[in-house]
């Protein structure tokens, strides 16, 4: 079944893409250049478009999606990173494994899929949740947020919305997020951009970076099989 509207949709990232292709450059893919992002909801002019139809199909079956985190600059994420790795270097964990703990959930500034404008970390704004939002349990048993992951795995992919850290056991890198969905049409060839300009080895050289000269070669090598890669096969090519 496909309502006009939705046709109209999937005909959009493909106009889209054509157009704005050489602005997706490499400072792009690191989050270095945020003209793009639109200033609503932190995503790509296309991809709030879709989100804002996924969300009014929501809404009829009493979801009411609300978008936690979208786009997130380079310095923001470094941020992140600094406040983390001092955190759990002064509860007096090593620099490595501080990185360790850093990426089961948090990724290097310059790797973020988040820089791109085509992630979202989503909830249901229904059921008023106290304290950390974004955890597993939530979206499991009794927990509040049961029907919005299963309206997710049923409805998102209609809308241009995959999961990017899955549950299956096979995949490596970061843990399980059932909150955390991307926008396909747009993200499959930004991470094939991504790996072929080998953005990776442009990270480490930050030296405002906590803890930057942990992150050698073999370790970045890791990083990109594991975590880059470790992403749902639906966003791949
Ligand atoms: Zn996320």
């Amino acid at each position: 079944m496909m309502n006009r509207s939705i046709f109209f949709l999937l005909l959009i990232p493909f106009l889209g893409f054509s157009q704005d292709t050489l602005d997706f450059d490499s400072s792009f893919l690191m989050g270095k250049k945020e003209g793009l992002i639109s200033k609503n909801l932190g995503l790509l002019p296309q991809v709030e478009m879709a989100f804002l139809e996924m969300q009014k199909a929501a809404r009829k079956d009493s979801i009411e999606l609300k978008i936690v985190s979208s786009f997130r600059s380079y310095a923001a994420q470094k941020r992140i990173w600094n406040r983390k790795y001092l955190r759990f270097t002064n509860e007096g964990l090593s620099p490595e494994k501080a990185i360790t703990k850093i990426i089961e959930y948090s990724t290097i500034p310059g790797t973020s899929r988040h820089h791109w404008g085509t992630e979202i970390d989503v909830v249901d704004a229904q059921p008023l949740v106290e304290g950390d939002v974004l955890l597993e349990e939530h979206f499991h048993d009794s927990g509040p947020y049961v029907k919005l992951g299963r309206w997710l795995t049923e409805n998102a992919a209609t809308y241009g919305f995959e999961l990017v850290y899955t549950k299956d056991r096979s995949r490596k890198g970061f843990f399980y997020e059932p909150w955390h969905y991307s926008y396909s049409a747009l993200s499959v060839g930004f991470l094939s951009t991504y790996l072929k300009e080998k953005l990776i080895d442009k990270i480490a050289i930050d030296s405002s970076l906590q803890g930057n000269s942990y992150l050698s070669k073999p370790f970045m090598d890791r990083y990109l099989e594991e975590n880059i890669k470790g992403i749902s096969t639906q966003l791949k090519d």
